[in-house]
């Protein structure tokens, strides 16, 4: 039985044997061969989708939270608190309900997806809503961890980023090597530095040979590292990744760098659309901030920019049913037909 990431890679993960394990069993996603969104690439490649919407509160966060949590735990922490566009949220309250620790998270007013909302008020996390955006409710938190007894479970707490490096040992242990290719949407950079650090433990520990290049894609209203400047109004239609100064913006720039990587954007058209096409070819319903990998690398092909032949990897971060509002308002309208059959085959359209 799979008993979560801190079980799984203890020897990679600062735990010891005191260390209480809170964990919901997250990790062992599936990676997924993508044939037929390949097929679209207008080049071959061999991609494959790491869905990390299968984790237990449908992100990825709820690898680095499993050790956040522990760690702040074997502290003895009673309290936690992040600042979050949402998932940060739902995956600090789970995690902080199993530990019977108090959750306090704070999110930008109106600019959080339901689902992820509705993940927090369940498990019981004071839910504070913020007349601001995500870079003000980060700089708040971290003030009241500094003033008060409560752990910060956002990524600038190292054990998030050690967490969210078993994602990297995943695909090298699924794939069996490592991939050419690794492109992933970028928030506060968190992510992107997580995985590279995972791949380069790896390669030292002698499970792979060679390493990814880790192309980073953010939204085009919210691209400080492409920019190279801090964005005050960051705006996307990917709320998870609608960040305008990243924390990690340093070790992601390392990471894009080592690795002979780039950071890229893509349009919010580009990124539904992406979104959408792996909804439609795959069965794959992955958020928007998801999907924006996806488009990336869609534009990489465009661009030429992609070799034949690559082994591709996507990070799907999150479950596209933690925001049905967007899949609903891109999509055609609903149709409503009368209660017989002639209307629904009329609907239907067989002629
Ligand atoms: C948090 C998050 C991101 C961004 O990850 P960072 O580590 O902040 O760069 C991307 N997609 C989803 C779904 C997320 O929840």
């Amino acid at each position: 039985m799979w008993r979560g990431v801190i079980h799984q890679y203890r020897k990679f993960l600062p735990v010891t044997e005191r260390t209480p394990v809170i964990t919901l069993y997250e990790g062992n996603t599936p990676l997924i061969r993508a044939e037929r969104l390949a097929d679209t690439l207008g080049i071959r490649v061999e991609l494959y989708l790491k869905v990390e919407g299968a984790n237990p509160t449908g992100s990825f966060k709820d690898r680095g939270m499993t050790v956040a949590i522990s760690k702040a735990l074997e502290a003895g922490a009673t309290a936690v608190i992040c600042a979050s566009t949402g998932n940060t949220s739902a995956s600090t309250a789970a995690y902080a309900a199993r530990a019977g620790c108090r959750a306090i998270v704070v999110v930008p007013q109106g600019a959080v997806a339901l689902g992820k909302l509705s993940q927090a008020i369940m498990h019981g996390a004071t839910l504070i809503q913020l007349q601001g955006n995500f870079d003000e409710a980060l700089e708040i938190v971290r003030g009241v961890s500094e003033r008060f007894p409560v752990a910060l479970m956002n990524s600038v707490n190292p054990f998030r980023i050690e967490g969210q490096k078993t994602a990297a040992f995943e695909v090298c242990e699924q794939l069996g090597e490592s991939p050419d290719l690794v492109c992933i949407p970028v928030g506060n950079a968190g992510n992107i530095s997580a995985y590279w650090k995972g791949f380069r433990e790896y390669r030292e520990a002698g499970a792979i040979s060679t390493l990814p290049r880790m192309i980073g894609w953010q939204a085009e209203g919210a691209a400080p590292l492409v920019l190279g400047r801090v964005v005050r109004h960051p705006e996307t239609v990917a709320s998870a990744i609608r960040i305008g100064n990243p924390a990690s913006w340093k070790p992601a720039l390392g990471a894009i760098e080592e690795s002979q990587g780039a950071v890229g954007t893509v349009s919010d058209q580009e990124i539904l659309s992406a979104y959408r096409r792996v909804a439609e070819r795959e069965g794959v319903y992955c958020e928007p901030a998801s999907a924006a990998a996806v488009a990336g690398l869609m534009k990489y092909c465009r661009e030429g920019r992609v070799s034949a032949g690559a082994r591709v990897v996507c990070v799907l971060t999150g479950h596209g049913l933690k925001d049905p509002q967007t899949a609903l308002m891109s999509a055609p309208p609903l149709q409503t037909v009368e209660a017989k059959l002639e209307a629904v085959v009329r609907a239907m359209r067989l002629g």
